[in-house]
């Protein structure tokens, strides 16, 4: 038996951990947040409760497991608590980085610090309740650029178009690079917002670009097969909160007003050029300005370059696929002597960002986690610290435990029901710690 660490309780990490347990190693999971389940609890859409509850059971169940440890609210790497070479001076055999994809692409541009300007996933975690994100200032206004156009996008204009309590938004404008036949989304995830489509808006979008979609080939009247089959359905009316398109337009400078918030967008206007099957955008030199006082960007996810893994433009550096070599493989690299580090691996989108749903996450995790028995095979048992040694040493940090998580999910499941609603989450660290040692006294005085 043998011991391997994984980092990150999102899908990826534990489904490894599962894996890696079930061939008879045992596995401490170290996690940044006090609860488990990473994007899939603080990132899938509040409302998907089947599909939430669902994963949450079968993160219990992985937990369950007798030689699976939690240890959470337990950060890993440089500006935390504990760094890679505090893990490694616990000697593991192998560690399995499954830390999601923490930092977002950065569009670059001038005034990119003004207030309500945010990354979406940033957004997402703080409508999704995860500390410290949900008591920071997220607000939005009346007039809501989102940049992108792929479900994460979708998620954020779901939210601010139904879902906000607070309802500012009444203009939401989807801002693209490419056109409407480039959409990303899937139709399923539109389909909850498709009602605020503004369908004079839209057409009048169509017509304003109608020139270069003729110029790729591209005809209108097809969008409704291909990306926009809400189309085919009658008009629902005027919304309170209506949904805008701008298409081939990249964001270029922010404006902010005096107060330092966003006032103003100037975006470079692209035409479409075919490049093989693929249609792409190409920047002109005009450009147009639209008023906005908030701005979320959903470009996509870069990988955290702050945990301390060797890291390349947007990823940490690991040896090629072992099936195809262009992508990345699961093994973490050393690129100034260009060796593989032994027993260090990534999985999920820590490995590669933004790819794919929770499926392919709990895949990638699997894939990797064989890898990771395979190494086992090959080398002597490390004789590292146990996990009660790795609590004791870590004492002066407030870890939190698995039969903590299990108290605070009674705390939560208590607080639910005074409430008189079916599912409570607290949205700070200290509620949660103040919860579960409240439910520790009652558990002692019973
Ligand atoms: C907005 C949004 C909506 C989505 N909606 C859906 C959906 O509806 N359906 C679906 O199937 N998929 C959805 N996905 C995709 C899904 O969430 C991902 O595929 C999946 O969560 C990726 O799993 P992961 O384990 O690689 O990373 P993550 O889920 O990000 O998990 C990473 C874990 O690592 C921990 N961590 C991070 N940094 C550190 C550190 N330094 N030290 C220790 N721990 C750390 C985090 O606390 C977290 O627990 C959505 C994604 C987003 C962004």
């Amino acid at each position: 038996m043998k011991t391997v660490f994984v980092v990150g309780a999102g899908p990826a990490g534990l489904f490894a951990a599962q894996k890696i347990a079930q061939a008879g190693h045992e596995v401490v999971v170290f996690n940044r947040d006090i609860k488990p389940g990473g994007l899939a609890e603080y990132g899938i859409y509040p409302t998907k409760d089947k599909m939430k509850v669902g994963l949450r059971k079968q993160f219990a169940k992985v937990l369950s497991l007798p030689n699976v440890h939690y240890i959470g609210h337990a950060c890993v790497g440089n500006g935390c608590g504990i760094s890679i070479a505090d893990l490694q001076e616990f000697r593991p055999n192998a560690i399995v980085f499954a830390v999601g994809a923490q930092g977002a692409k950065q569009l670059g541009l001038p005034g990119a610090e003004s207030r309500g300007v945010y990354s979406a996933k940033d957004f997402v975690y703080f409508y999704n309740l995860l500390p410290p994100f949900a008591a920071q200032d997220f607000s939005t206004g009346k007039r809501v650029a989102v940049v992108g156009m792929g479900n994460v996008a979708v998620d954020v204009a779901h939210w601010l178009l139904v879902d906000d309590p607070h309802h500012t938004a009444e203009d939401v404008i989807v801002i693209a690079r490419r056109g409407p036949f480039e959409a990303k989304f899937d139709k399923k995830e539109f389909a909850y917002i498709e009602a605020h489509l503004d369908r004079q808006s839209f057409q009048e979008e169509l017509k304003r670009i109608h020139e270069q979609l003729a110029a790729v080939g591209q005809e209108p009247t097809k969008l409704c097969d291909a990306t926009f089959p809400c189309l085919l359905k009658p008009d629902p009316g005027q919304q309170k909160a209506r949904l805008h398109f701008r298409f081939l337009s990249s964001p270029k400078a922010i404006h902010p007003d005096s107060s330092g918030r966003i006032a103003r967008l100037t975006v470079t206007e692209n035409i479409l050029v075919k490049r093989g099957e693929d249609v792409a955008a190409q920047a002109t030199d005009k450009t147009a300005d639209i008023e906005v006082d908030t701005m979320v960007f959903a470009i996509g996810d870069v990988a955290d370059p702050t945990l301390g893994l060797p890291y390349n433009k947007d990823s940490y550096v690991t040896n090629p696929h072992p099936e195809d070599a262009k992508q990345p493989g699961y093994q973490v690299l050393n690129p100034q002597v260009g060796q593989i580090m032994d027993g260090i691996y990534v999985v999920g989108w820590a490995r590669k960002a933004s790819e794919g749903l929770v499926g392919i996450a709990r895949h990638d995790g699997e894939v990797g986690a064989a890898e990771v028995i395979k190494y086992l095979q090959t080398v002597a048992d490390s004789n590292g610290a146990s996990y009660d040694e790795i609590v004791r040493r870590l004492a002066s940090l407030r870890l939190v435990t698995k039969p903590e998580l299990e108290l605070l999910a009674k705390a939560e499941e208590r607080e639910g029901k005074a409430r008189g609603i079916q599912y409570f989450k607290f949205s700070d660290d200290e509620a949660m710690l103040a919860a579960i040692e409240e439910q520790k006294s009652q558990t002692a005085t019973v």
